[in-house]
């Protein structure tokens, strides 16, 4: 690999009542989901910017728009395919990525295995590579929302 590339991505999205909660992919038990145009996977969202964002691509929103009707409750799958698509176009595979996701509910730990391994299946590469860290903020931000940061780096 002669050439690195990194990302930042950051996403948030405020929690509704009886809406089912993907994060990563990989649906969770919880009261709550995310509300947004797409199923709110912030951590699909932050982790598409930050592939887009190494590219120096246009970003997620731009892309996708959420006055597209035919992304209305769309799997944020279709996101990271297409920055994925975009990053093979130029020669970049991912080589890590690190997300910090900032929850007070539900609790991430017991998820988090399941959800480096949608994402290494996503993604292609060894779930070694792949960090998701759970972090609250001792009621800070409450239950209103689920924020994701996430870093990648690309090379070729
Ligand atoms: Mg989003």
């Amino acid at each position: 690999m002669t050439e690195i590339r990194v990302g930042f991505g950051f996403d948030s999205h405020p929690i509704e009542e009886g809406k089912k909660l993907f994060l990563g992919g990989v649906q969770i038990e919880s009261p709550f989901g995310l509300k947004g145009h797409s199923d709110g996977d912030v951590i699909l969202h932050a982790l598409t910017d930050a592939i887009l964002g190494a590219l120096g691509e246009k970003d997620i929103g731009q892309l996708f728009p959420d006055t597209d009707e035919k992304l209305k409750g769309a799997s944020s799958e279709i996101f990271l395919k297409e920055a994925l698509r975009r990053a093979k176009e130029k020669g970049y595979e991912v080589v890590n990525l690190d997300c910090t996701l900032i929850a007070d509910a539900p609790k991430i730990a017991p998820h988090k295995e399941r959800i480096r391994e949608n994402l290494s299946r996503l993604l292609g590469i060894p779930k070694e590579r792949i960090s998701i860290k759970g972090k609250r903020t001792e009621g800070f931000c409450k239950t209103e929302g689920i924020v994701c940061m996430c870093v990648v780096l690309l090379g070729r």
